[in-house]
């Protein structure tokens, strides 16, 4: 690959970034990484991008079709994916994003079920909660796989225009036609007959991503995949 603005600006970030370890925050990371050598080996990663039967595609069966679907971490309380996602969301840990992106990319690259997608979109988030957080999260990592995959990110295409109203004690079905409700579509001729993939930080019941999918398929002829950083474990 050639000289690229990104990398430059890549290397630049590196360059000032802290030298602890993005997961544990404790240790010096591997030289040109941001993880250190203990964290990397007991990184929690999946084996959704081998195998086309897994349990995060399980949460999609019956209820709206998809090509494939995979996260690259498991996600238990207390470890340290839900520390790094905690990072990413609350504390304004945007390279955390990228730099499990970037890895998440490379897996689907590899990955047998991942072929021929034509475009990513990340899941929104609505205004007054991007001000807040700093960023879209979704879209820290749809920008990072789109540089791993070299497809385009088209960010304004699926758009959150209300607010998600507390969703305790509701069934997965009421939630998902509440998220629903705040999704609307722009420009959407663009992604007519396309290969979507649907990107998330974290995959807990599928209720968000599901919403996403039923918004996207009023476009007529698109495919759907999905994947995450995470998928929320119970032991
Ligand atoms: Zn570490």
């Amino acid at each position: 690959m050639g000289f690229s603005i990104t990398s430059y600006f890549k290397g630049l970030v590196g360059l000032v970034y802290p030298d602890l370890c993005i997961a544990c925050v404790k240790e010096s990371p591997i030289k040109g990484d941001d993880f250190c050598v203990d964290c990397m080996a007991d990184m929690p990663v999946t084996t959704h991008f081998n195998l086309e039967d897994n349990d995060f595609v399980y949460h999609f069966y019956g209820r709206v079709p998809i090509i494939h679907g995979a996260a690259l971490l498991n996600f238990y309380k207390g470890n340290m994916v839900n520390t790094m996602l905690y990072r990413l969301k609350y504390e304004r840990k945007k390279r955390v994003g990228e730099r499990l992106g970037i890895w998440l990319g490379q897996e689907i690259k590899k990955s047998a079920f991942f072929k021929n997608v034509d475009l990513i979109i990340p899941v929104p988030i609505h205004r007054k909660r991007k001000i807040k957080r700093g960023y879209n999260q979704s879209l820290v990592i749809a920008n990072a796989l789109s540089e791993i995959l070299n497809i385009p990110v088209f960010h304004d295409a699926l758009l959150k225009h209300l607010e998600t109203a507390t969703q305790t004690k509701k069934t997965r079905s009421q939630r998902t036609l509440d998220l629903l409700n705040t999704l609307s579509l722009k420009n959407s001729d663009r992604l007519l007959g396309k290969h979507i993939l649907i990107v998330d930080d974290v995959m807990t019941t599928g209720a968000t991503l599901e919403a996403c999918v039923l918004k996207l398929k009023e476009v007529d002829g698109v495919t759907f995949s999905l994947a995450t950083l995470a998928i929320t474990k119970t032991i």
